[in-house]
């Protein structure tokens, strides 16, 4: 079972994510659990605070390294792992798929909300074994960014899909972005379903799903296709797409 410890100063942010929908069944299956950890209680500040004014001066209010480290540190020695110490941060490694099968494997992971003008510099260097940012921008909180990371990494530990629900042929669980799907009825409005989709043909059926992966990836995600490490196949397909779109000619 995966253990997930979040220290944040906003706890009850979380509830509603990791109470609803399959994240709730895959901890009522014993999938993961998880610990929301106020960090504020591990201070030693009189005052109960957890920031600083920045040396050097400047906007804003930096939190400090005690209150994160004795929490972290208690964990780990609760827990008797060495977890990953994942800090969200906007300076972080762009989050990946990768990132999150990555996390997926382990058995512990530490995942830390910054928040204000952001950590004291020592956090990220001791303590953290991650820094994952969650797109260019920039939020008031990590906690955002802490559910992104755990839904995603929840979603593909096992069991937690059913057969239904697969991850395997996600966009970026494969190279392609995921074929188009359609769903009753088979007229809406006037629009139809593709006939191949009707045709009962599993094989038709592939070929059209393959296809479509592609066009779809080359007309919205150009950036993620390698031409080198393409198949034959893939290569005479990307070819027709190319045709098709009229980027290339017969
Ligand atoms: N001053 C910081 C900077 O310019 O890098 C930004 C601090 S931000 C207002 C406060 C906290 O929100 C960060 O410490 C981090 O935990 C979280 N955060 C903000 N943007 C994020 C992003 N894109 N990805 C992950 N976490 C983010």
């Amino acid at each position: 079972m995966m253990k997930l410890d979040i220290l944040t100063l906003f706890p009850e942010m979380f509830h509603g994510v990791f109470e609803s929908s399959i994240l709730k069944k895959a901890k009522d299956k014993g999938a993961f659990e998880y610990n929301l950890i106020d960090f504020r209680t591990y201070t030693t500040n009189k005052h109960n605070k957890v920031d600083d004014y920045p040396y050097g001066g400047g906007a804003g209010m930096v939190l400090t390294p005690q209150p994160i480290f004795d929490a972290v540190e208690d964990l780990q020695k609760q827990r008797e792992s060495e977890p990953r110490v994942v800090l969200l941060c906007p300076q972080g490694e762009p989050y990946t798929q990768q990132k999150a099968e990555e996390l997926a494997e382990e058995d512990h992971l530490i995942m830390i909300c910054g928040h204000y003008e952001g950590y004291d510099e020592r956090i990220r260097t001791e303590l953290a074994t991650d820094e994952i940012s969650i797109g260019d921008y920039v939020l008031t909180g990590g906690e955002l960014g802490a559910m992104v990371v755990t839904d995603s990494v929840i979603r593909l530990l096992p069991e937690v899909l059913g057969n239904e629900e697969s991850a395997e042929r996600d966009s970026f669980s494969t190279p392609w972005l995921e074929h188009p799907q359609y769903t009753r009825p088979q007229d809406f409005r006037g629009h139809q379903v593709p006939d191949v989709l009707l045709s009962g043909n599993h094989q038709k059926i592939d070929d059209w799903r393959e296809y479509e992966s592609m066009k779809r990836t080359y007309e919205r995600r150009p950036d993620l296709i390698d031409e080198s490490r393409l198949t034959e196949r893939e290569k005479k397909l990307l070819n027709q797409i190319k045709i098709e779109l009229g980027v290339e000619r017969d």
